[in-house]
Protein backbone atom coordinates (compact mmCIF):
# COMPACT_ATOMS: atom_id res chain seq x y z
CA UNK A 1 0.00 0.00 0.00
CA UNK A 2 1.76 2.65 -0.91
CA UNK A 3 1.10 6.77 0.77
CA UNK A 4 -0.61 7.85 -2.31
CA UNK A 5 -2.83 4.85 -1.74
CA UNK A 6 -4.02 5.62 1.85
CA UNK A 7 -4.15 9.17 0.88
CA UNK A 8 -6.22 8.80 -2.53
CA UNK A 9 -8.03 5.87 -2.25
CA UNK A 10 -9.33 3.16 -0.03
CA UNK A 11 -6.71 1.15 1.94
CA UNK A 12 -6.97 -1.58 0.16
CA UNK A 13 -8.38 -1.58 -3.73
CA UNK A 14 -8.19 -5.10 -3.54
CA UNK A 15 -10.88 -5.45 -0.71
CA UNK A 16 -14.34 -7.08 -1.54
CA UNK A 17 -17.12 -4.69 -0.78
CA UNK A 18 -20.06 -6.30 0.24
CA UNK A 19 -23.49 -6.74 -1.47
CA UNK A 20 -25.85 -4.35 -1.88
CA UNK A 21 -23.78 -1.11 -0.30
CA UNK A 22 -25.80 2.10 0.10
CA UNK A 23 -25.27 4.76 -2.10
CA UNK A 24 -26.16 7.69 -0.02
CA UNK A 25 -24.31 11.10 -0.10
CA UNK A 26 -22.06 11.76 2.40
CA UNK A 27 -18.80 14.55 4.00
CA UNK A 28 -17.46 14.94 7.18
CA UNK A 29 -17.84 17.91 8.46
CA UNK A 30 -14.74 20.28 8.97
CA UNK A 31 -14.07 19.93 12.67
CA UNK A 32 -11.57 23.00 13.96
CA UNK A 33 -8.31 21.19 15.60
CA UNK A 34 -9.21 23.44 18.82
CA UNK A 35 -12.01 20.91 19.61
CA UNK A 36 -10.00 17.84 18.45
CA UNK A 37 -7.38 19.00 21.60
CA UNK A 38 -9.41 19.92 23.90
CA UNK A 39 -10.80 17.51 26.11
CA UNK A 40 -13.34 19.03 28.23
CA UNK A 41 -16.10 18.98 25.37
CA UNK A 42 -17.67 17.02 22.66
CA UNK A 43 -17.40 12.81 22.76
CA UNK A 44 -15.85 11.20 25.62
CA UNK A 45 -11.65 10.88 25.09
CA UNK A 46 -10.92 8.82 27.56
CA UNK A 47 -12.53 5.16 28.77
CA UNK A 48 -15.88 5.38 29.30
CA UNK A 49 -17.21 1.98 30.40
CA UNK A 50 -17.83 3.18 34.56
CA UNK A 51 -16.61 0.08 36.65
CA UNK A 52 -19.19 -0.24 39.06
CA UNK A 53 -22.99 -0.90 38.77
CA UNK A 54 -23.33 -1.43 35.28
CA UNK A 55 -26.68 -2.28 33.85
CA UNK A 56 -27.41 -4.03 30.36
CA UNK A 57 -28.76 -0.30 28.99
CA UNK A 58 -31.90 0.96 28.11
CA UNK A 59 -32.70 -0.01 24.62
CA UNK A 60 -33.38 2.11 21.89
CA UNK A 61 -31.02 5.09 22.41
CA UNK A 62 -27.47 5.81 22.32
CA UNK A 63 -25.00 6.33 24.23
CA UNK A 64 -23.64 9.82 25.24
CA UNK A 65 -21.01 9.39 23.15
CA UNK A 66 -22.57 8.00 20.06
CA UNK A 67 -25.13 10.80 19.80
CA UNK A 68 -22.20 13.46 20.06
CA UNK A 69 -20.11 11.69 17.66
CA UNK A 70 -23.42 11.67 15.12
CA UNK A 71 -23.97 15.33 16.22
CA UNK A 72 -20.28 16.58 15.07
CA UNK A 73 -20.09 13.94 11.93
CA UNK A 74 -22.78 13.02 10.96
CA UNK A 75 -25.36 16.11 11.70
CA UNK A 76 -27.70 15.13 8.85
CA UNK A 77 -28.17 11.53 8.76
CA UNK A 78 -31.19 10.60 9.62
CA UNK A 79 -31.90 7.76 12.31
CA UNK A 80 -33.06 5.78 9.42
CA UNK A 81 -29.57 5.70 7.75
CA UNK A 82 -27.80 5.27 10.47
CA UNK A 83 -29.57 2.04 12.05
CA UNK A 84 -28.90 0.70 8.28
CA UNK A 85 -26.34 -1.86 8.23
CA UNK A 86 -25.54 -1.51 4.59
CA UNK A 87 -25.39 2.67 5.30
CA UNK A 88 -22.67 1.82 7.93
CA UNK A 89 -21.04 -0.47 5.82
CA UNK A 90 -21.05 2.19 3.14
CA UNK A 91 -19.83 4.75 5.32
CA UNK A 92 -17.35 3.21 6.35
CA UNK A 93 -13.63 5.09 7.63
CA UNK A 94 -10.77 3.95 5.76
CA UNK A 95 -9.19 7.03 4.02
CA UNK A 96 -6.27 9.01 5.79
CA UNK A 97 -8.59 12.10 5.29
CA UNK A 98 -11.38 10.69 6.76
CA UNK A 99 -9.81 9.70 9.52
CA UNK A 100 -7.27 12.19 10.27
CA UNK A 101 -10.82 14.18 10.28
CA UNK A 102 -12.10 12.30 13.05
CA UNK A 103 -8.98 11.46 15.13
CA UNK A 104 -5.48 13.26 16.23
CA UNK A 105 -3.62 10.72 14.77
CA UNK A 106 -0.54 10.32 17.02
CA UNK A 107 2.80 10.39 15.59
CA UNK A 108 3.14 6.64 15.25
CA UNK A 109 -0.15 6.27 13.76
CA UNK A 110 0.83 8.96 11.02
CA UNK A 111 4.02 6.36 10.26
CA UNK A 112 2.05 3.24 10.19
CA UNK A 113 -0.37 5.12 7.52
CA UNK A 114 2.46 6.30 5.64
CA UNK A 115 4.81 3.29 5.73
CA UNK A 116 1.51 1.16 4.98
CA UNK A 117 3.81 -1.85 3.01
CA UNK A 118 1.60 -4.97 3.89
CA UNK A 119 -0.36 -3.91 6.46
CA UNK A 120 -3.88 -5.28 7.16
CA UNK A 121 -6.46 -3.15 5.76
CA UNK A 122 -8.11 -0.17 7.38
CA UNK A 123 -11.78 -0.17 7.93
CA UNK A 124 -13.91 1.12 10.72
CA UNK A 125 -17.68 1.37 10.41
CA UNK A 126 -18.72 5.30 12.05
CA UNK A 127 -20.94 3.29 14.57
CA UNK A 128 -17.73 1.78 15.97
CA UNK A 129 -15.96 4.92 15.84
CA UNK A 130 -17.95 6.58 17.47
CA UNK A 131 -16.92 4.69 20.55
CA UNK A 132 -13.22 5.59 19.87
CA UNK A 133 -11.32 7.66 21.78
CA UNK A 134 -10.93 10.89 19.36
CA UNK A 135 -7.35 12.29 21.06
CA UNK A 136 -5.99 9.39 23.25
CA UNK A 137 -3.89 6.78 21.09
CA UNK A 138 -3.90 4.15 23.79
CA UNK A 139 -7.85 4.26 24.27
CA UNK A 140 -8.03 0.28 23.88
CA UNK A 141 -10.46 0.55 21.53
CA UNK A 142 -8.41 2.67 19.12
CA UNK A 143 -5.49 0.46 19.58
CA UNK A 144 -7.21 -2.63 18.66
CA UNK A 145 -8.55 -0.81 14.67
CA UNK A 146 -6.12 1.87 13.77
CA UNK A 147 -2.99 1.18 12.78
CA UNK A 148 0.21 0.96 14.55
CA UNK A 149 3.96 1.70 13.28
CA UNK A 150 4.69 -1.39 15.62
CA UNK A 151 2.56 -4.03 13.05
CA UNK A 152 5.81 -3.65 10.68
CA UNK A 153 7.62 -5.29 13.70
CA UNK A 154 8.68 -8.80 13.03
CA UNK A 155 10.11 -10.87 15.78
CA UNK A 156 10.98 -14.42 15.67
CA UNK A 157 8.32 -17.36 15.98
CA UNK A 158 6.12 -14.91 14.58
CA UNK A 159 4.34 -16.28 10.85
CA UNK A 160 1.76 -15.09 8.30
CA UNK A 161 -0.42 -17.97 8.93
CA UNK A 162 0.71 -19.84 12.70
CA UNK A 163 -2.02 -21.95 12.68
CA UNK A 164 -0.65 -23.62 10.15
CA UNK A 165 -4.62 -23.18 8.47
CA UNK A 166 -3.68 -23.18 4.71
CA UNK A 167 -2.01 -26.71 5.26
CA UNK A 168 -5.02 -27.63 6.20
CA UNK A 169 -7.83 -26.45 3.24
CA UNK A 170 -8.36 -29.38 0.72
CA UNK A 171 -10.36 -26.84 -1.10
CA UNK A 172 -9.79 -23.11 -0.99
CA UNK A 173 -11.53 -21.77 2.12
CA UNK A 174 -12.27 -24.87 3.62
CA UNK A 175 -9.96 -25.62 6.42
CA UNK A 176 -10.24 -29.42 7.98
CA UNK A 177 -8.11 -29.61 11.31
CA UNK A 178 -10.23 -31.69 13.70
CA UNK A 179 -11.69 -34.97 12.36
CA UNK A 180 -15.30 -34.04 12.70
CA UNK A 181 -15.18 -30.27 12.24
CA UNK A 182 -14.23 -27.58 9.54
CA UNK A 183 -14.02 -24.12 9.05
CA UNK A 184 -15.69 -22.07 6.56
CA UNK A 185 -14.22 -19.13 5.68
CA UNK A 186 -17.21 -17.97 4.13
CA UNK A 187 -15.93 -14.35 2.69
CA UNK A 188 -12.90 -12.74 3.73
CA UNK A 189 -15.06 -9.14 4.38
CA UNK A 190 -15.21 -7.67 7.85
CA UNK A 191 -17.27 -4.37 8.54
CA UNK A 192 -14.37 -3.49 11.15
CA UNK A 193 -10.72 -4.80 11.05
CA UNK A 194 -9.13 -6.16 14.01
CA UNK A 195 -5.48 -4.96 13.49
CA UNK A 196 -4.78 -8.21 15.60
CA UNK A 197 -6.32 -10.44 13.82
CA UNK A 198 -5.41 -14.61 13.01
CA UNK A 199 -6.64 -14.18 9.43
CA UNK A 200 -4.74 -11.18 8.52
CA UNK A 201 -3.25 -12.86 5.32
CA UNK A 202 -6.42 -13.32 4.39
CA UNK A 203 -9.31 -10.92 5.02
CA UNK A 204 -9.90 -7.68 2.92
CA UNK A 205 -8.11 -9.83 0.02
CA UNK A 206 -10.42 -10.49 -1.96
CA UNK A 207 -9.43 -13.63 -2.17
CA UNK A 208 -12.17 -15.08 -1.04
CA UNK A 209 -15.56 -13.87 -2.20
CA UNK A 210 -19.10 -15.44 -0.99
CA UNK A 211 -19.18 -16.88 -4.69
CA UNK A 212 -21.39 -19.66 -5.34
CA UNK A 213 -18.85 -21.74 -7.58
CA UNK A 214 -16.25 -20.96 -4.42
CA UNK A 215 -18.38 -21.96 -1.76
CA UNK A 216 -20.26 -25.06 -3.84
CA UNK A 217 -16.87 -26.59 -4.06
CA UNK A 218 -16.60 -26.10 0.19
CA UNK A 219 -19.76 -27.48 0.50
CA UNK A 220 -19.44 -30.23 -1.76
CA UNK A 221 -16.16 -31.32 0.35
CA UNK A 222 -18.31 -31.59 3.33
CA UNK A 223 -21.04 -33.44 1.19
CA UNK A 224 -17.82 -35.85 0.74
CA UNK A 225 -17.05 -36.14 4.37
CA UNK A 226 -19.38 -38.41 6.43
CA UNK A 227 -17.60 -37.61 9.57
CA UNK A 228 -18.12 -34.28 9.45
CA UNK A 229 -21.10 -33.07 11.92
CA UNK A 230 -19.99 -29.48 13.09
CA UNK A 231 -19.31 -26.40 10.59
CA UNK A 232 -18.27 -23.11 11.63
CA UNK A 233 -18.85 -20.55 9.52
CA UNK A 234 -16.64 -18.00 9.70
CA UNK A 235 -14.22 -15.25 7.99
CA UNK A 236 -13.52 -12.79 7.65
CA UNK A 237 -17.26 -12.08 9.43
CA UNK A 238 -20.41 -14.05 7.67
CA UNK A 239 -22.85 -11.90 8.98
CA UNK A 240 -21.39 -9.19 6.44
CA UNK A 241 -22.49 -10.89 3.72
CA UNK A 242 -26.32 -10.68 2.59
CA UNK A 243 -29.24 -12.51 4.40
CA UNK A 244 -29.52 -14.16 0.63
CA UNK A 245 -26.17 -15.46 0.94
CA UNK A 246 -26.15 -16.85 3.88
CA UNK A 247 -29.36 -18.12 3.60
CA UNK A 248 -27.64 -19.70 0.76
CA UNK A 249 -25.00 -21.36 2.74
CA UNK A 250 -27.18 -22.53 6.23
CA UNK A 251 -29.65 -23.92 4.02
CA UNK A 252 -27.29 -26.44 2.11
CA UNK A 253 -25.64 -27.04 5.29
CA UNK A 254 -28.77 -28.71 6.69
CA UNK A 255 -28.91 -30.06 3.48
CA UNK A 256 -26.37 -32.61 4.34
CA UNK A 257 -27.32 -35.27 6.76
CA UNK A 258 -24.32 -35.83 8.77
CA UNK A 259 -24.27 -32.15 9.45
CA UNK A 260 -25.68 -32.00 13.11
CA UNK A 261 -24.42 -28.41 14.56
CA UNK A 262 -23.92 -24.64 12.85
CA UNK A 263 -21.66 -22.44 14.38
CA UNK A 264 -21.37 -18.33 12.98
CA UNK A 265 -18.34 -16.80 14.32
CA UNK A 266 -18.96 -13.12 14.11
CA UNK A 267 -17.77 -9.56 15.27
CA UNK A 268 -20.82 -8.01 13.51
CA UNK A 269 -22.74 -7.98 16.61
CA UNK A 270 -19.91 -5.63 18.10
CA UNK A 271 -18.85 -3.19 15.51
CA UNK A 272 -22.37 -3.10 13.08
CA UNK A 273 -24.82 -4.33 15.85
CA UNK A 274 -27.42 -2.68 13.27
CA UNK A 275 -27.16 -5.89 10.80
CA UNK A 276 -28.61 -8.31 13.59
CA UNK A 277 -31.95 -7.00 11.95
CA UNK A 278 -35.38 -8.88 12.86
CA UNK A 279 -34.87 -10.49 9.18
CA UNK A 280 -31.95 -11.73 10.18
CA UNK A 281 -33.42 -13.38 13.63
CA UNK A 282 -36.02 -15.30 10.95
CA UNK A 283 -33.46 -16.40 9.29
CA UNK A 284 -31.16 -17.79 11.56
CA UNK A 285 -34.04 -19.42 13.35
CA UNK A 286 -34.59 -21.35 10.62
CA UNK A 287 -31.72 -23.75 10.79
CA UNK A 288 -31.51 -24.52 14.28
CA UNK A 289 -29.73 -25.79 15.53
CA UNK A 290 -27.27 -22.61 15.54
CA UNK A 291 -25.14 -21.50 17.92
CA UNK A 292 -22.91 -18.28 17.92
CA UNK A 293 -19.46 -17.07 18.80
CA UNK A 294 -18.78 -13.76 19.39
CA UNK A 295 -15.93 -10.94 19.35
CA UNK A 296 -15.91 -9.43 22.21
CA UNK A 297 -12.73 -7.48 23.52
CA UNK A 298 -13.53 -4.82 25.96
CA UNK A 299 -16.36 -3.39 28.38
CA UNK A 300 -16.73 -0.62 25.83
CA UNK A 301 -18.22 -2.56 23.67
CA UNK A 302 -21.04 -3.22 25.72
CA UNK A 303 -23.12 -0.78 24.20
CA UNK A 304 -27.09 -0.26 24.31
CA UNK A 305 -26.78 -1.13 20.62
CA UNK A 306 -25.08 -4.06 21.41
CA UNK A 307 -27.16 -5.28 23.92
CA UNK A 308 -30.27 -4.72 21.31
CA UNK A 309 -28.44 -6.93 19.17
CA UNK A 310 -27.40 -9.72 21.68
CA UNK A 311 -31.02 -9.62 22.85
CA UNK A 312 -32.62 -10.55 19.70
CA UNK A 313 -30.38 -13.21 18.70
CA UNK A 314 -31.13 -14.86 22.37
CA UNK A 315 -34.78 -14.24 21.73
CA UNK A 316 -34.26 -16.34 18.71
CA UNK A 317 -33.00 -19.23 20.50
CA UNK A 318 -28.59 -19.17 19.56
CA UNK A 319 -27.07 -19.60 22.43
CA UNK A 320 -24.07 -16.56 22.86
CA UNK A 321 -20.50 -17.29 23.74
CA UNK A 322 -18.07 -14.93 23.28
CA UNK A 323 -14.36 -15.31 22.37
CA UNK A 324 -11.93 -12.70 23.81
CA UNK A 325 -8.34 -12.33 22.84
CA UNK A 326 -5.83 -11.71 24.98
CA UNK A 327 -4.33 -7.85 24.30
CA UNK A 328 -1.56 -6.13 25.65
CA UNK A 329 -2.70 -2.43 27.23
CA UNK A 330 -6.27 -3.58 25.72
CA UNK A 331 -7.54 -6.39 27.54
CA UNK A 332 -5.09 -7.38 30.44
CA UNK A 333 -6.08 -7.03 33.80
CA UNK A 334 -8.50 -8.56 36.14
CA UNK A 335 -10.13 -5.29 36.76
CA UNK A 336 -11.28 -4.89 32.58
CA UNK A 337 -11.60 -8.71 31.93
CA UNK A 338 -14.05 -9.21 35.17
CA UNK A 339 -16.08 -6.09 33.62
CA UNK A 340 -16.17 -7.64 30.37
CA UNK A 341 -17.36 -11.15 31.52
CA UNK A 342 -20.00 -9.52 33.92
CA UNK A 343 -21.21 -7.25 31.39
CA UNK A 344 -21.66 -10.38 28.64
CA UNK A 345 -23.37 -12.41 31.49
CA UNK A 346 -26.22 -9.49 31.63
CA UNK A 347 -26.60 -9.73 27.81
CA UNK A 348 -26.98 -13.29 27.81
CA UNK A 349 -23.43 -13.95 26.58
CA UNK A 350 -21.24 -16.37 27.84
CA UNK A 351 -17.87 -16.17 28.36
CA UNK A 352 -16.56 -19.28 26.31
CA UNK A 353 -12.74 -18.58 25.47
CA UNK A 354 -9.85 -16.38 26.51
CA UNK A 355 -7.79 -16.48 23.81
CA UNK A 356 -4.03 -16.10 24.09
CA UNK A 357 -2.63 -13.77 21.28
CA UNK A 358 -1.72 -15.70 18.13
CA UNK A 359 1.99 -15.38 16.87
CA UNK A 360 0.83 -13.62 13.76
CA UNK A 361 3.59 -11.35 11.91
CA UNK A 362 3.94 -7.61 13.40
CA UNK A 363 1.71 -9.01 16.43
CA UNK A 364 4.19 -8.67 19.25
CA UNK A 365 2.95 -4.91 20.44
CA UNK A 366 -0.18 -6.78 21.66
CA UNK A 367 1.28 -10.14 22.85
CA UNK A 368 1.50 -10.98 26.24
CA UNK A 369 3.04 -13.07 28.90
CA UNK A 370 1.21 -16.34 28.59
CA UNK A 371 1.52 -15.98 33.03
CA UNK A 372 -0.80 -12.91 32.08
CA UNK A 373 -3.43 -15.14 30.86
CA UNK A 374 -3.04 -17.36 33.96
CA UNK A 375 -3.19 -14.35 36.14
CA UNK A 376 -6.44 -13.10 34.49
CA UNK A 377 -7.94 -17.14 34.98
CA UNK A 378 -6.71 -17.15 38.73
CA UNK A 379 -8.85 -13.48 39.49
CA UNK A 380 -11.76 -14.87 38.27
CA UNK A 381 -11.99 -18.34 39.09
CA UNK A 382 -13.88 -18.51 42.14
CA UNK A 383 -14.14 -14.91 42.55
CA UNK A 384 -17.47 -14.69 40.05
CA UNK A 385 -20.24 -16.78 38.90
CA UNK A 386 -18.68 -20.07 37.33
CA UNK A 387 -20.49 -18.86 34.08
CA UNK A 388 -18.70 -15.43 34.18
CA UNK A 389 -14.78 -17.33 33.92
CA UNK A 390 -14.37 -18.35 30.27
CA UNK A 391 -11.21 -21.08 29.20
CA UNK A 392 -7.84 -19.97 28.71
CA UNK A 393 -6.85 -21.04 25.55
CA UNK A 394 -3.60 -21.37 23.43
CA UNK A 395 -4.14 -22.73 19.67
CA UNK A 396 -1.52 -24.65 18.98
CA UNK A 397 1.32 -22.84 16.27
CA UNK A 398 1.23 -25.12 13.41
CA UNK A 399 -2.24 -26.62 13.61
CA UNK A 400 -1.87 -28.29 17.05
CA UNK A 401 -5.43 -27.17 17.77
CA UNK A 402 -7.07 -25.39 21.25
CA UNK A 403 -4.70 -26.13 24.43
CA UNK A 404 -6.43 -25.27 27.53
CA UNK A 405 -4.38 -23.85 30.21
CA UNK A 406 -5.45 -23.51 33.84
CA UNK A 407 -3.58 -22.07 37.02
CA UNK A 408 -2.27 -25.36 38.98
CA UNK A 409 -4.77 -26.51 41.70
CA UNK A 410 -3.32 -29.56 42.30
CA UNK A 411 -0.41 -28.30 44.40
CA UNK A 412 0.61 -32.48 45.93
CA UNK A 413 -0.36 -35.62 47.46
CA UNK A 414 0.22 -36.19 50.65
CA UNK A 415 -1.06 -40.18 50.86
CA UNK A 416 -3.98 -41.33 50.32
CA UNK A 417 -5.13 -37.49 49.80
CA UNK A 418 -4.86 -35.28 46.89
CA UNK A 419 -4.03 -31.17 48.13
CA UNK A 420 -5.74 -28.86 46.40
CA UNK A 421 -5.52 -25.13 46.24
CA UNK A 422 -8.44 -23.03 46.48
CA UNK A 423 -9.08 -19.28 45.04
CA UNK A 424 -8.08 -17.65 48.29
CA UNK A 425 -4.99 -19.64 47.75
CA UNK A 426 -5.96 -22.62 50.97
CA UNK A 427 -4.96 -25.66 50.71
CA UNK A 428 -7.33 -28.93 51.48
CA UNK A 429 -6.84 -33.06 51.13
CA UNK A 430 -9.48 -34.69 49.39
CA UNK A 431 -9.41 -38.17 49.82
CA UNK A 432 -7.91 -40.07 46.51
CA UNK A 433 -6.57 -43.35 47.86
CA UNK A 434 -3.67 -44.69 45.33
CA UNK A 435 -3.97 -47.79 44.13
S1 LIG B 1 -13.67 -9.50 12.72
FE1 LIG B 1 -12.55 -11.42 12.98
S2 LIG B 1 -11.87 -11.99 10.92
FE2 LIG B 1 -12.46 -9.80 10.86
S3 LIG B 1 -10.57 -8.66 11.25
FE3 LIG B 1 -11.58 -8.95 13.24
S4 LIG B 1 -10.65 -10.84 14.07
FE4 LIG B 1 -10.22 -10.80 11.84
Amino acid sequence: MSTAEISDSPCRVAEEEPPGTATTSFAFLQVPDSFLLSTGEGPPTGPAWPLLAWKPPRRGRSSSGTRAFRRLYFPDVPDSQWNDWRWQLAHRIRLRAELERILVLSPDEQEAIERGGDLLPFGVTPYYMSLVSRTDPMDPLRRSVVPSSLELVRVPGEADDPLGEDAHAPVPGLVHRYPDRVLLLATDFCATYCRYCTRSRVVGQGELPPREDRLEAALEYIRRAPAVRDVLISGGDPLAMSDDRLEWILARLRAIPHVEFVRLGTKAPVVLPQRVTPQLCRILRRHHPLWMSLHFTHPAECTPEVHAACTRLADAGIPLGSQTVLLRDVNDNVPTMRELVHRLLLMRVRPYYLYQCDPISGSSHFRTSVAKGLEIIEGLRGHTSGYAVPTFVIDAPGGGGKIPLQPDSVVGRAGDFLLLRNYEGRVFRYPDPLE
